[in-house]
């Protein structure tokens, strides 16, 4: 790395999920490469990712579910797989920039991929695609096998502190020296679980080349709300149910039917984290609610007459005939939340605490006071702005030779694998060019 050491074809900063893609595609393809990470070892996200069992990509994404060689869960109907628009669907409006990079490496391509370095892989019954090791160990290996059998240099302990233009190509500080490179990827992720070494450094580099950061916010983030017997239900969880944000007129933003989990701060689990998104996208001052329908099979006029027959029929309390799928702690703190004693029964059940109920069950309304921040937020909403940067090749369109991929951009999608899928082909993508 002193001033007589050889120019590398492209340097990929960040060896993460897109970076190490991108090393491997760019080295299979005879390019010399150097890629350069901050941690002791690269990839330590896709370690923790998915609860260490690493949620790879998802099945609606494909569309030929023989690849998989492990089980399918007969819970998963591929009716709903719609290839590469299942993906991008879960990217909102941003989802579009994944068109060519998810042509150029497909969910196909990732099963495959990983199936061929010897990960065998099964289906959830949402789609979600696991090692069928549940080892994320197993992903990063075959990641770290694949790139080994390639001339790449790999710098680890490197955290890259600046990026300069060249008559030639770039700069590139590390500790160490300078690294020099006619390309440079920028693939150093966001802001989130900064412990992992993604402390948004990609963003200073972005901008040093004038580039505009659409404004960071956690994602994929558990909630705070302002209800002081949710603590209570810790540790419970509601295996199905639909969360949706609302606004102060009661409009939807998001909603999402999923698992949801009680914790001491307040709640989590994939039906919260999803609807998280909306809380990180709202701009406006007033706060949001969140809305809980605990009986989404059940219409609110069915369960008002399922109600009203059980407390007809007998002097039980309230909360013994709630539907099974309500269990006791949950059915009391609902009762408690609508204003209705527990030691109400049946016949004392009046026809306002009856509504009041049925609205705590299939809409409880609770307002969101905060989120846990980037601490622990799975994604980073925002980033470096897609308008700038080519879909294409994934390269700057205002700094010609310089290139980005996986979270850094302006790209946060849903849980399911939707996050690693758009970090495969991105890295794919620019190591391709
Ligand atoms: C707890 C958790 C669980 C998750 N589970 C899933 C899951 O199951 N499925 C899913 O699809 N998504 C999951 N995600 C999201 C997913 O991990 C990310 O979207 C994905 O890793 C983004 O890939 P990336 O390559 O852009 O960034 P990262 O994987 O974050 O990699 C960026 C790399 O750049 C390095 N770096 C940063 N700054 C510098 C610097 N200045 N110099 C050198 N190197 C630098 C970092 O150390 C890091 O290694 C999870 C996220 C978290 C936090």
């Amino acid at each position: 790395m002193d001033s007589g050491a050889p120019q590398y074809d492209v340097a990929i900063i960040g060896a993460g999920a897109a970076g190490l893609m991108a090393a491997i595609r760019a080295a299979e393809i005879g390019r010399s490469v150097v890629l350069i990470e901050k941690n002791r070892r690269p990839g330590v996200k896709i370690l923790m990712s998915g609860g260490t069992r690493c949620n790879l990509t998802n099945a609606r994404g494909l569309r030929n579910l023989r690849m998989v060689s492990g089980e399918i869960d007969p819970a998963y109907d591929p009716r709903e797989a719609l290839g590469a628009r299942s993906i991008q669907a879960a990217f909102g409006d941003n989802g579009k920039f994944l068109g060519p990079a998810l042509k150029a490496f497909s969910v196909e391509s990732t099963v495959s991929f990983f199936e061929n370095e010897g990960v065998p892989t099964y289906v959830e019954g949402n789609g979600k695609i696991f090692p069928v090791s549940n080892k994320a160990s197993d992903v990063l290996d075959a990641l770290l096998n694949r790139l080994a059998h390639t001339s790449a240099k790999v710098l680890t302990r490197a955290p890259v502190s600046n990026i300069a233009a060249t008559v030639t190509g770039f700069e590139i500080a590390i500790p160490e020296g300078v690294v020099r490179a006619t390309r440079v990827v920028i693939a150093v992720g966001g802001l989130s679980f900064p412990g992992s070494g993604t402390t948004g450094d990609g963003y200073a580099m972005a901008k040093h080349f004038g580039h505009t950061i659409v404004e960071t916010r956690p994602a994929l983030v558990p909630l705070q709300v302002t209800a002081d017997w949710v603590p209570g239900l810790r540790g419970l969880t509601i295996p199905d149910l639909i969360a949706s944000i609302r606004d102060a007129n009661g409009t939807s933003l998001l909603a999402r039917r999923e698992a949801m989990l009680f914790a001491h701060f307040g709640l989590t689990g994939p039906a919260i984290l999803d609807v998280s998104r909306a809380i990180a996208r709202h701009n406006g001052p007033e706060l949001l609610d969140l809305a809980l329908d605990f009986l989404p099979d059940l219409k609110a006029e069915v369960l008002d007459a399922t109600i009203q027959a059980e407390a007809r029929s007998g002097k039980r309390n309230v909360v013994t005939f709630l539907p099974e799928a309500i269990p006791k702690r949950l059915g009391e703190a609902i009762l408690q939340a609508c204003g209705i004693p527990f030691s109400r029964t049946g016949p004392e059940l009046s026809r306002d605490e009856r509504r009041r109920l049925v609205g705590g069950l299939k809409g409880l309304r609770l307002p969101v006071s905060g989120t846990l921040g980037f601490g622990k937020a799975e994604v980073t909403s925002g980033g470096v702005t897609l308008d700038e940067v080519d879909p294409n090749t994934g390269q700057s369109r205002l700094q010609p030779g310089l290139y980005f991929a996986g979270e850094v951009l302006d790209l946060d999608g849903l849980i399911g694998g939707y996050n690693f899928q758009a970090a495969w082909s991105l890295g794919w993508l620019v190591g391709s060019q």
